[in-house]
């Protein structure tokens, strides 16, 4: 082979550099996991750290949350493949000091100490704080769906059920008849009576539900985040098994405003799915500043008639100006959902010459909830500044993209609500870690850490 590179004689007494630590570049990031996981208060967080006398020794928790946190970052999740790159890999070798557990200890540990694997994540986003990287206080909040590791076809909703229980009984009719037996239908009945107790059922993912994504449904988790708008890096989350996000705002606001600190006022913008009338009085209370905007559900207007941004409120006379130039007095108060709503109409609605345009009623009603000026401060708030809604649409887009693309076809590995918000908050811990490597580089993270 004259004339090419030439390898390395494998017989060779001194192939290998001898230190391990000659194999790890400086600008590693595995020396940013290695000095992270010791820095942490392990016994703290929730690890066990105390060794059992009798048997075998256990591992050090440091040593299997680093293989994770490896694994993670380098998009190597699952147990088995976790313990074959732990013999393998140099970097695991230098990271655990060349131990290499089997996967059921490596799978175990990620079951056992979910709670505090949820509290690493936590506390690397209070290390991005410590770096002065929230300084805008400025989220964007949102949420997207991830599959479960549940089949769609052994998810059962209502419908689906009752369509499968009826296929069921048509067979065993059959069935009947032909073998003149009785009582085949009990196992029918005892799943109907457990999906009357939770609504939907899944058969591998107890607690994994079918949710509309994107014009169809998966079977899977919706994720929540709060993403900081100037560096894109994942201040809260939470995963959750309720397909709709207008229970979220609050919630998700709250978390990073607890993280964030209160020196700044949160700012907090989302799309229409979050709009809840009630989520916007939570967050005025909690002095969070919101950007949502309200979605198009007025009948009125799908109708071609003036819709409710078509009355004026003139708050000195407590009245709306209607499209009609007329004038509704407050009539009475009603209370609706949970609301208190204040009512308006004009009293000579009959002789307008635009009413058909308005109501097929005797007279057109305005309902004015009591709270309702801070849905008027969160509309003007985004009528004046437009590039709110651009610049959630650039901030949310990255961190979801990025960790699907890192998750591959299948999204989640375990099952239960629990382990799988496990999952997520490794994933997360990954992604903020590499996004505060780009940022920050690796000497200057190190330095952080170890201050
Ligand atoms: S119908 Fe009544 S509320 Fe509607 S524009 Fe005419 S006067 Fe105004």
């Amino acid at each position: 082979m004259s004339g090419f590179i030439e390898g390395e004689d494998r017989s060779q007494a001194t192939l290998f550099p001898e230190r391990l630590d000659d194999y790890i570049e400086e600008n590693s990031a595995v020396r940013v996991i290695d000095v992270f996981i010791d820095e942490l208060d392990i016994s703290g967080l929730g690890f066990k750290t105390e060794s059992s006398n009798t048997g075998r020794p256990a591992y050090h928790p440091t040593t299997l949350l680093k293989i994770y946190v490896y694994g993670y970052l380098n998009q190597v999740h699952s147990s088995r493949r976790l313990e074959r790159e732990a013999q393998r890999n140099v970097e695991l070798m230098w990271l655990t000091g060349r131990l290499a557990p089997d996967f059921k200890t490596i799978a175990d540990f990620r079951k056992d100490n979910g709670e505090a694997i949820r509290l690493v994540c936590r506390e690397f986003v209070m290390l991005c704080r410590k770096l002065n990287l929230f300084a805008d206080a400025f989220v964007a909040i949102d949420g997207s769906k991830f599959k479960a590791v549940n089949n769609r076809d052994r998810n059962f909703t209502r419908a689906k059920m009752k369509r499968r229980l009826a296929e069921v009984d048509e067979s065993i009719d059959r069935y009947l008849k032909q073998m003149a037996s009785s009582d085949r239908q009990e196992p029918s009945e005892d799943k109907t009576q457990r999906l009357e107790d939770k609504e939907q059922l899944s058969l591998t993912d107890p607690d994994a539900r079918s949710m509309k994504c994107r014009g169809s449904g998966i079977v899977g988790y919706n994720v929540q985040t709060a993403v900081d708008v100037r560096h894109h890096l994942i201040v809260a989350h939470e995963v959750t098994n309720n397909g709709s996000d207008r229970r979220q705002l609050t919630n998700m606001a709250k978390q990073a405003q607890s993280i964030i600190g209160s020196k700044e006022t949160l700012k907090v913008v989302a799309d229409r799915g979050y709009y809840r009338s009630h989520e916007f009085l939570d967050c005025d209370r909690a002095n969070i500043i919101t950007y949502v905007p309200r979605p198009d559900t007025s009948n009125n207007k799908a109708r071609g008639q003036f819709g409710p941004d078509d009355f004026r409120y003139i708050e000195k006379d407590d009245q709306y100006e209607c499209p009609g130039g007329r004038r509704l007095d407050f009539r009475t108060t009603m209370h609706s959902k949970g609301m208190t709503l204040h009512r308006y109409w004009a009293k000579d609605c009959q002789s307008c010459a635009i009413k058909s345009k308005c109501t097929t009623g005797k007279e057109r009603r305005v309902s004015r909830w009591e709270h309702e000026e801070i849905l008027e401060s969160v509309q003007m708030r985004l009528t004046n500044d437009q590039s709110k809604m651009r610049e959630r649409r650039a901030t949310v887009e990255h961190p979801f993209g990025t960790l699907k693309y890192w998750m591959g076809a299948t999204h989640f590995l375990t099952r239960s609500l629990d382990r799988v918000s496990t999952e997520m908050s490794l994933h997360i811990l990954a992604y903020n870690l590499k996004r505060v490597i780009k940022i920050v580089g690796i000497k200057p993270l190190i330095k952080a850490i170890q201050v």
